[in-house]
């Protein structure tokens, strides 16, 4: 496997890897990795001749409170299980190598990013859009993978490159979930032993949720469903429950739009999301 931190290097090996006719599947992520993070790989192993991941700790996506110093970090882990699940290439830059300079352009997330974790994480989405703009132009991917356990970042990803017409293919990967349901994400090894046994109750709350809705059709019930049983079942502060519409995310429901029912909780040291959704068909 490749390791390369420096933009000019990694522009280097593109321009090889795209001269000698390869597809390039990209993974972008943040480190500290995974069994999620594996699956994205995994697929773009499968779909792709050449596979590029990113490890970088996007301050840009961070707000002034939030964790981006706590962030955990293991590179050299991150490194064995990359090469494991066969990446040929990680690229893990600095900071001051992403972001020379301050300032400059912005790139501003739409209506999208007014609701779920934007509403509670403002410029969340602009950093994310930042850096997956950089990293596209620079990776020149034919194919991206992104998980759906962060489905509004996937749909607001999606919307950029149907607007500005990036050349390449979004790829949506399952939710990968440990054996009690609770979704795998970097952040859980800041739950407590009791953080950790009530954290599951979330997923059983959407779960509950959305049968209530499939039988129903009633957003408001459904939701109320969902916020008991995660009430009812662990200590966490919940940030928001919402049934929306799916991929627009918005409260406008029609017959044939598919769903999402996402939840975000704080927890004392972590605040975890989950999401499912539902198709038009109900399945
Ligand atoms: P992160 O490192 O948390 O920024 O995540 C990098 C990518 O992995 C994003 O596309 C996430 O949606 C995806 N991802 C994170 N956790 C999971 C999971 N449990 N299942 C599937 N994909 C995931």
């Amino acid at each position: 496997m490749i390791q390369i931190q420096l933009i000019a290097d990694l522009k280097k090996c593109i321009n090889e890897a795209k001269t000698t006719g390869k597809s390039i599947g990209f993974v972008p992520t943040m480190g500290y990795l995974h069994e999620g993070h594996m699956s994205l790989a995994n697929q773009a192993r499968e779909e792709n001749d050449f596979v590029v991941m990113s490890i970088f700790v996007n301050p840009a996506q961070f707000g002034p409170n939030e964790d981006l110093d706590k962030y955990p970090r293991d590179l050299n882990r991150d490194i064995k299980m990359a090469k494991e699940a066969g990446v040929d290439l990680l690229f893990f830059p600095q900071v001051n190598e992403m972001y020379p300079q301050d300032g400059g352009i912005t790139i501003r997330a739409g209506a999208q990013a007014n609701v779920l974790c934007g509403a509670s994480r403002p410029g969340h989405f602009d950093g994310v859009l930042k850096v997956v703009t950089k990293l596209f132009h620079l990776v020149e991917p034919t194919r991206v993978y992104f998980g759906q356990k962060d489905a509004q970042q996937l749909a607001i990803i999606e919307t950029l490159v149907r607007d500005y017409n990036f050349p390449l293919e979004v790829r949506r990967v399952p939710t990968v979930r440990e054996f009690d349901g609770l979704a795998k994400s970097s952040r859980n090894v800041f739950l407590s032993e009791q953080d950790r046994k009530e954290a599951p109750s979330i997923h059983q709350a959407i779960q509950l949720g959305l049968e209530h809705y499939k039988e129903h059709q009633n957003v408001d019930e459904a939701k109320k469903v969902t916020k008991q049983h995660i009430e009812n079942s662990t200590s966490g502060n919940i940030d928001y429950v919402e049934l929306l519409s799916y991929p627009n995310l918005t409260n406008d429901i029609s017959s044939n739009s598919s769903v999402i029912l996402a939840v975000a909780v704080f927890f004392e040291k972590a605040r975890l999301i989950d999401n499912m959704m539902l198709n038009n068909k109900g399945e």
